[in-house]
């Protein structure tokens, strides 16, 4: 993959790259929309990732090449406030850049960059992370600036907040960052602490993708983003000082319940039970005898709970999801990502063989008329310059 990379840069401009970073696409194991709400999530960062080759340049222009059929960009370290097109993938390098600079660096050096991946795009996996922080690695390969990997962290996810326009949480970059082989990221995203916890022996990860996307998928998403909002606010009055949705207990949630509309209410509960779902995973992974099955519960749980309370899943993943239960090597599923179509996440023993992945997309296509997409993913290491 690596030389793969380096062959397209220098196919594309006619030198070496000085340097070649790697960033992965992450799964949410579980952990649905609670990030922006200072919540907890858990994460494994797979074996699927975007490699960024790139050289430094004699002059400000940024040059951007990347083999998926995007459109090749032309750009300059002086003209980040002028944006490019809306949807165009030159605001993910070009907003990684603005965000240094916003940090009070001046990166003095134009660059070439050449995107190589093997990441499906828009397909739950967060493509959009794992290009943020292996731009921002190979950017600052010659002079990290005192950055260490949470604040590039943090600098990505500013990039795709506030330079692509997309308000997601920490949980996509956090992954994408903190992830090894073998264990889950474990995301504090108040505190904004990562740490690890070992993925039990022997279980493998399934990514079910139901090729639909609702079109109204990014303002659905900044939807639910503000109705937490509005869920928050009438929390604080309850107990001034949270700082969070996450941080209303959830013994008192009955006392919202004449306080908020239905369907914002709807949207608190699912908050609160979905972030004390990930604490009690986190526990039992802990715990010296894992029970796989209790944890699988509370993936299908969570999915319960983002189809009925937070509203963000499709007959397609429902269908996915209804289908892998009845597999007895399927610990548990759930739709991952921001939901509104996209992904269903399953985890299984290593009994689940590609024969029964393949009984669920005939039964999909027969419901659908389209296969989903379906990649068997391992677990493994975050960002690194190769
Ligand atoms: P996800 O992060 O779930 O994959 P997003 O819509 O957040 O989906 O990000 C996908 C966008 O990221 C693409 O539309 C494209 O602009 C950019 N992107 C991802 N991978 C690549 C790539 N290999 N080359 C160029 N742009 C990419
Ligand atoms: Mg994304």
């Amino acid at each position: 993959m690596v030389e793969q990379a380096q062959d397209f840069f220098r196919e594309s401009f006619y030198n070496d790259p000085a340097v070649v970073a790697y960033a992965p696409g992450r799964i949410e194991f579980v952990g649905n929309h609670t990030d922006y709400n200072g919540g907890k999530v858990l994460g494994i960062a797979i074996q699927q990732g975007i490699y960024c080759a790139l050289s430094y340049r004699n002059d400000r222009k940024v040059l951007g090449v990347s083999l998926d059929g995007e459109p090749t960009f032309t750009s300059s370290l002086d003209d980040l406030e002028t944006l490019s097109e809306d949807g165009h993938w030159s605001r993910y390098p070009l907003g990684v850049v603005w965000a240094i600079q916003k940090k009070g660096i001046k990166l003095e050096r134009g660059f070439n960059l050449a995107i190589f991946s093997n990441l499906p795009m828009g397909a739950g996996l967060s493509s959009s992370a794992a290009l943020e922080l292996s731009i921002a690695y190979a950017v600052l390969a010659d002079e990290k600036h005192g950055f260490s990997k949470k604040d590039l962290v943090k600098i990505c996810m500013y990039a795709e907040n506030n330079y692509v326009g997309v308000p997601c949480g920490i949980l996509d970059q956090g992954v994408s960052g903190f992830g090894r082989e073998d264990q889950l990221v474990y995301i504090d995203c108040k505190t904004e602490s990562f740490s690890n916890v070992g993925i039990p022996q022997g279980t493998h990860f399934w990514i079910f993708n139901s090729n639909t996307q609702h079109s109204l998928t990014d303002s659905l998403y900044s939807e639910r983003f503000s109705e937490c909002a509005e869920g928050l606010k009438v929390a604080e009055g309850f107990r001034p000082g949270i700082e969070c949705l996450a941080d209303f207990p959830l013994s008192k949630l009955d006392s919202l319940a004449d306080h908020l509309s239905r369907k914002i209410y709807k949207r608190v509960k699912h908050v609160l039970y979905e972030n004390q779902r990930v604490n009690d995973v986190a526990r039992h992974l802990l715990s010296d005898s894992v029970d796989l099955r209790t944890i699988g519960n509370f993936l299908y749980d969570s999915h319960e709970s983002s189809r009925n309370l937070f509203d963000n899943s499709t007959k397609e993943l429902d269908f996915l999801v209804s289908h892998l239960r009845e597999i007895k090597s399927v610990y548990g599923a759930r739709l991952t990502g921001g939901g509104f179509g996209g992904a269903v996440m399953a985890w299984t023993s290593i009994d689940f063989k590609k024969s029964d992945a393949a009984i669920i997309s005939k039964l999909y296509e027969a419901a659908f008329d389209h296969p989903p997409r379906i990649l068997h993913c391992k677990s493994g290491d975050g960002v690194h310059l190769i």
